[in-house]
């Protein structure tokens, strides 16, 4: 999910990677490392938690000398953020060296066998099996060789992955790999850079070879060659870079936000990666397995968030109590703290938090945890204190989110919530196989849906902002899974644009805010929940009775919604309790689009933190 960096050449190889892990800085990231194969034709690494700039204090006081590398910064995913945690990670005998981006799905399995088989790991990563695995085919036989010994043990890997590697029989070469993680080769006159994307590369070369998914290269000074999985050789077409490094960090995207919006599709997908099979219907979360028994027994759950978090926990409001039949309650974590909350033994409290260090969120969370309750936590940082201190959690691997609006990290919240409720629904025996299997099959095409809202309605979405971008006020309106999202758009908005907004459950405009209504004001009615569509249908005909101006987001095609909207967001349908994390996406992008209208901070709104660590 962080950043690779390579380098072969005569240069000083520890000065080019630190120079390029700096670049890939603004990625995010909680522990860097370096690995080389020194003068003395022997592998070396430095590697920590923390800073690129304490790698470099570090070198400084030991330094690694060589002219062949290759460096990481890493964004825990398995296991904390932590020394021995950091990549480079090292085969049994030391001589292979790894750096990965991504996940090992079946990293359990192989790890277990090749503890059976007698190799000591060192590390809780996903990561370490790699080199092991590697080194353990390829000293199997003097037939294979080592390139040959990579992709046999990628084949018995599931999962992604961008890599670098390097063993110190070979001293002249860089082996790489990509499997839904990017990786691309610089060229240079007799260097060859490697990096997980442009940033580090740029100041050296403008011509670069991106590898696809499926391909593995052998890189040497002077030389590439590309090939795929099954050893089949590749003519790879160069590019000439032509973009400058603050587009490159951006993906091409004007901002942050943006890429994060548009990063979904890929976002949820990791989300669920190895935990839902739909073949036989079912999901494993293996952080809360340990406490699934006290889950099926509890009387309630509790959910306390703030913000973005506390609007997913609505949505799990609605999960848990139709899904697994279990009575929720959802508590602003600052209020829940202190309000002598009614919560013990027996009882549950999940808390939610993209960074895991939301100070309200933790507050409640150590005073569940003094009255005697179980507490569970949901959240995207992989070592934060909320992770350390729950007694079980799921994490979001949304990967890292710097746009300081939540969007990628509240569709992998309600994501993960999704699969709990799900868990639990079956293991009570509310959902049989059957359901399940229809749920999961749904669920699984989710990140599909999602790509193609994004790929469909951007145009249609400008249009709309450049209209709207003077409206002093917004209304929102949604029912049931919707209204949490009608929640979420209000304060999207409010975020990044300054305008003021409000969401509200459709019915309840009656009793109040429908006296705001009039030609002035946009009304987003979000009107993709199919059983309450026809109520719904009532609430647009009592805003469009008061002249407000209405923007829907419907499901397919719905006539009677189109008849009464001003403009209409078509989406793909899917199961009601889904729908939210399809019916957000038009929002975060009408709330971006306005933003940028209004000439505003997108990436860092005005009074605004990304991680909110006071009370
Ligand atoms: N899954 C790996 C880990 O947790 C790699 C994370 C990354 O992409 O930085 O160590």
């Amino acid at each position: 999910m962080c950043g690779i960096v390579g380098y072969i050449g005569s240069r000083d190889a520890s000065t080019v990677l630190i120079k390029g892990l700096k670049r890939l800085e603004y990625r995010g990231y909680d522990s860097a490392g370096i690995a080389l194969i020194n003068g003395e034709l022997e592998l070396d690494y430095r590697k920590g938690k923390g800073k690129v700039s304490n790698l470099e204090r570090a070198l400084r006081k030991d330094s690694l000398i060589g002219t062949l590398g290759i460096g990481h910064t890493r964004w825990a995913t398995h296991g904390e953020p932590n020394d021995i945690n950091s990549h480079p990670h090292l085969s049994e005998s030391g001589n292979i060296a790894v750096v990965h981006n991504g996940i090992i799905e079946n990293y359990n399995t192989l790890k277990k066998k090749l503890i059976e088989r007698g190799r000591v790991f060192q590390s809780q990563t996903d990561t370490e099996v790699i080199g092991h695995l590697i080194e353990e085919i390829y000293l199997a036989s003097p037939d294979i060789t080592f390139e040959h010994a990579i992709r046999l043990a990628l084949k018995q890997i599931v999962g992604t992955y961008g890599l670098a590697i390097i063993n110190k029989e070979f001293p002249d070469t860089i082996f790489i790999a990509r499997k839904g993680s990017p990786l691309l080769l610089g060229i240079g006159e007799e260097e060859m850079f490697i990096a997980s994307d442009a940033s580090p590369v740029v100041e050296y070369t403008n011509k670069v070879v991106y590898l696809d998914d499926g391909e593995i290269a052998i890189v040497n000074r002077n030389s590439y060659k590309v090939k795929t999985i099954d050893d089949v050789p590749l003519t790879k077409e160069v590019h000439e870079l032509a973009i400058s490094l603050d587009a490159i960090e951006k993906a091409g995207y004007p901002h942050f936000m943006l890429k994060e919006i548009f990063e979904q599709p890929r976002s949820i997908a990791d989300c669920m990666r190895g935990r839902i099979n739909p073949e036989n219907g079912t999901v494993l979360l293996g952080g809360i397995e340990d406490v699934m028994d006290e889950l099926v027994n509890a009387r309630r759950i509790t959910i306390a968030a703030c913000g973005t978090s506390w609007h997913s926990a609505l949505v799990g409001e609605y999960l848990f109590e139709q899904l697994a039949k279990t009575p929720v309650e959802v508590e602003y974590a600052s209020e829940f703290r202190y309000r002598d909350p009614l919560i013990g033994k027996g009882d549950v409290l999940l808390v939610i938090s993209q960074s895991g260090e939301t100070a309200d969120t933790l507050a409640a969370m150590r005073e569940a945890r003094k009255r005697g309750a179980l507490v569970l936590g949901i959240c995207n940082v992989v070592g934060s204190t909320i992770a350390r201190e729950t007694d079980a959690g799921v994490f979001t691997h949304a990967g890292p989110e710097i746009g300081v609006a939540s969007t990628k990290a509240f569709t992998a919240q309600v994501v993960v919530l999704i699969m709990m409720a799900l868990e639990l629904g079956q293991r009570k025996g509310i959902l049989n196989r059957k359901k399940m299997k229809e749920y999961i099959r749904e669920l699984s095409k989710i990140p599909s849906k999602v790509e193609y809202i994004l790929e469909h309605n951007d145009q249609e979405i400008r249009k709309m902002a450049s209209l709207f971008t003077y409206a002093p006020n917004f209304l929102y309106l949604g029912r049931s899974y919707n209204f949490p999202v009608a929640l979420e758009g209000a304060l999207k908005l409010k975020e990044i644009s300054y305008i003021h907004a409000e969401g509200y459950p459709a019915a309840e405009m009656k009793h109040g805010p429908i006296a705001l209504i009039d030609e002035m004001m946009p009304v987003v009615v979000i009107a993709a929940t199919d059983h309450t569509n026809d109520k719904m249908i009532s609430n647009i005909e009592e805003v469009k009775a008061r002249k407000g101006r209405i923007i829907s987001i419907m499901n397919d095609d719905n006539p009677e919604v189109k008849k009464l909207s001003e403009f209409c967001i078509s989406i793909p349908s899917t199961s009601d309790c889904f729908s939210p994390v399809l019916t957000v996406i038009p929002l975060q992008l009408l709330s971006y689009y306005i933003a940028v209208n209004r000439g505003c901070n997108v990436d860092q709104p005005r009074n605004l933190a990304k991680s909110v660590t006071v009370e």
